[in-house]
């Protein structure tokens, strides 16, 4: 029997090439659909690459044809909150634009499931944390609300023409391939794990600790940080749960546990044994202090648990990775 065939776009990024490496090992055919704007030809392993614009509608429904999926994962998007709000038109276009271009492809291919990739940016600052997914959604950055503008687009769709969707609000994603295969490759990196790794081995001089007088245990913000082999298992959870014909749902993923920046910090030092020099500087504009996820819906509705939840093995895994891209990095075929 065939595999059957998933589409995943920004597949050769750092969650959608992680789902892939899932996906194959669960018995599918993961084709990545990717700009490589941000992805990376080399993280694209486990099927074929399909280099392509979102935006490109004609060339979307040629893949859809020759490929056939069973459904789509969608996580090819621009990220990077600060030039979002540089930024906005780059950001509407590709991931709004992009999104609604790849929704019209499905229904004229006949395309029905969709799983995408969603963000806690979505609640701006939440008024109650953890944060539970019927809290209002109030993004206070274009990124957040290009996500929010998607989601109501799958409701819409959902309801007028039959789209099924799985929507994911990742919390942070971190960690790595535990073999070190692919992993977090963002250039330029603006995230506080990859960064402190990078402080750890030297490549950069110091970490910057965003604020230390926030109303937390230690005054430095909280986070939920959840290893990326973690969503890309809820992925193919709710993955399974439309094909076997179960209603669209939208979840949360995250450890259900906050760490402060200075444990993070303090995790990196145990974890590498190396030093990571930390200064203080600024609180940066729109950090909630605590960013919590409540998971109880996707360990109802999907059977997910975490499995990779401790800070060590979350630092331990990136770790790997970061010291082997470090090291040797993958050539490009771009
Ligand atoms: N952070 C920091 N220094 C950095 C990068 C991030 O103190 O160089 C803090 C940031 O303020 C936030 C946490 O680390 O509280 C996680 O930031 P990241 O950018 O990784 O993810 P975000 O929570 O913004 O999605």
């Amino acid at each position: 029997m065939t595999k059957p065939t998933i589409l995943v776009t920004g597949g050769a990024g750092f969650i959608g090439s992680q789902v892939c490496k899932t996906l194959a090992a669960a018995g599918f055919l993961p084709v990545a659909y990717d700009n490589l704007s941000n992805g990376y030809a080399w993280a694209v392993r486990w099927g074929p690459l399909e280099r392509g614009d979102l935006r490109d509608g004609a060339g979307l429904r040629d893949v859809l044809r020759r490929h056939r999926p069973a459904a789509v994962m969608h996580f090819a998007a621009l990220i990077e909150v600060g030039e979002s709000v540089r930024d906005p038109a780059r950001f509407y276009d590709t991931n709004v634009a992009g999104s609604l271009s790849l929704l019209e492809a499905m229904r004229a291919e006949g395309v029905d499931d969709l799983i995408f990739s969603s963000t806690a940016a979505v609640y701006g600052m939440p008024a109650h944390t953890p944060v539970v997914e019927t809290l209002p959604l109030r993004p206070i950055n274009p990124y957040g609300v290009t996500k929010m503008v998607i989601e109501s687009m799958l409701a819409d769709y959902a309801a007028a023409y039959g789209l099924r969707f799985g929507t994911l609000r990742y919390f942070n994603a971190a960690g790595g391939d535990p073999e070190a295969d692919i992993g977090e490759a963002h250039d330029p990196e603006s995230h506080l794990i990859p960064l402190v790794l990078d402080v750890a081995l030297g490549v950069r001089p110091e970490i910057a600790i965003f604020g230390d007088d926030y109303p937390t245990p230690d005054g430095t913000c909280v986070r939920d940080y959840i290893h990326v082999c973690d969503l890309a298992r809820a992925h193919l959870l709710a993955l399974r749960r439309l094909l076997d014909g179960g209603e669209s749902l939208t979840v949360n993923l995250g450890n259900g546990a906050g760490h402060s920046v200075r444990e993070v910090i303090e995790t990196a030092r145990r974890v590498t044994g190396h030093p990571v020099p930390a200064r203080l500087a600024p609180p940066r504009p729109g950090d909630p202090p605590v960013l919590v996820a409540d998971c109880a819906r996707a360990v109802a509705d999907l059977g997910w648990r975490q499995e990779r939840a401790a800070l060590d093995v979350i630092v331990a895994d990136a770790w790997r990775w970061r010291q082997r891209w470090r090291a040797s990095p993958p050539v490009d075929a771009r």
